[in-house]
């Protein structure tokens, strides 16, 4: 017998960009309406872009604040739930105790130019988890049924979390570089959430993959990753000399999956002839990169950069963590900690990513 659905659950709110936030117990859980099913959130993850949002610095397109942001606002955009009811009208595979992920796109239109291209995440009537719809930093979600994202049922719904956001933004930066075996990756912000993903995916296309990030810490870690070189950035002389040098001539591609802006500042820098730069992320405010044009134009460099991902594209990032080939280092801590990961997201001292533990599973 399915447990009964509570009336009321605990939510992780921010009333005000900018503010605090406050745990509720008296929030309503949703009712699945028509094509939506109800998730208990099991477990999410803490993405930069949830700290971003809610200091109110996340930037748009145009590099300038986003303020078209639900309030009060329910973060999180890498969480795992299972199905507990279904609405009427959703299709026949669809069923109650299905694994299902709460990533970034919520809703889509299914009919734009982006949508038909496979491109969804930037659907021009799109919503989201982010700015739009309350995340995953809640105990029960409605989602809608038509763009599910169906898990594979035998994978550890603690560690998938933060592939739905961090994975596979990470795996699209890789597949944008066009690498091939034995080419050099240089991946900027190595030991973080996004870093260790894109090392990961990178090694597993056949990169030689340098890690750049500081700490000895952070400098194990990778090395346990199997990275082919480090370079901690806070102690090298000429970090861009560094890289020219392990990679006789600069890299094939680099991968800056640092939140700060500096870190972007000299990327094109480290590659060689007809490198790429992938940038995944987004760094608060109006960050630059500093690329001369003649040098783009004489070592004819490409600078690329993705949103997320489509949902084929997040399964398939899924798919490699399920095979083992990919592994989220993941730190599970309790839902109320959140206030105290977003001050060490703010500090950049979290090797891989922490995952909160949002509710208990059904029996
Ligand atoms: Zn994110
Ligand atoms: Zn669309």
């Amino acid at each position: 017998m399915p447990a009964a659905i509570p009336t009321t659950q605990t939510v992780a709110r921010v009333y005000e960009l900018g503010g605090g936030v406050q745990f509720e117990d008296d929030y309503p859980v949703p009712t699945p309406a028509n094509n939506e099913v109800l998730a208990k959130v099991l477990y999410t993850g803490v993405c930069q872009s949830d700290l971003h949002t809610k200091a109110g610095t996340a930037a748009g397109a145009d590099g300038n604040p986003i303020t078209n942001i639900k309030l009060p606002h329910i973060g999180g955009h890498e969480g795992v739930g299972r199905v507990i009811a279904l609405g009427p009208g959703c299709a026949s595979d669809i069923h109650v105790g299905d694994l299902v992920g709460i990533r970034f796109a919520s809703r889509i239109c299914r009919r734009c130019e982006f949508c038909l291209a496979g491109k969804e995440q930037h659907c021009i009537r799109g919503t989201n988890h982010l700015h739009h719809e309350d995340g995953s930093f809640q105990e029960y979600i409605a989602l809608d049924a038509d763009y599910l994202t169906v898990l594979p049922q035998d994978i550890d719904p603690a560690i998938i979390g933060p592939v739905l956001c961090a994975g596979v933004t990470a795996y699209k930066a890789v597949l944008n570089c066009g690498l091939r075996a034995g080419e050099w990756l240089v991946v900027v912000g190595a030991g973080g959430g996004l870093g260790h993903l894109a090392v990961q995916y990178g090694l597993a296309v056949g990169a030689q993959v340098l890690a750049v990030d500081s700490g000895s810490e952070k400098e194990k870690f990778v090395k346990e990753l199997g990275v082919h070189a480090f370079i901690d950035f806070a102690q090298t002389k000429d970090l861009i000399q560094d890289v020219h040098d392990i990679t006789s001539g600069g890299a094939h591609a680099v991968v800056v999956t640092a939140g700060s802006p500096k870190a972007f500042k000299s990327a094109a820098d480290m590659l060689r002839v007809g490198g790429i730069l992938s940038c995944v992320g987004i760094p608060p405010g109006k960050a630059f990169i500093e690329v001369p044009v003649c040098t783009i134009v004489i070592k004819g460099l490409r600078i690329t950069g993705n949103l997320v991902g489509s949902l084929k594209e997040c399964l398939e990032a899924v798919e490699l963590v399920r095979r083992g080939v990919v592994k989220p280092k993941v730190s599970v801590r309790p839902f109320k900690d959140l206030p105290a990961v977003y001050e060490e997201l703010e500090r950049g001292d979290i090797a891989g990513r922490i995952v909160l533990k949002v509710s208990q599973d059904v029996d």
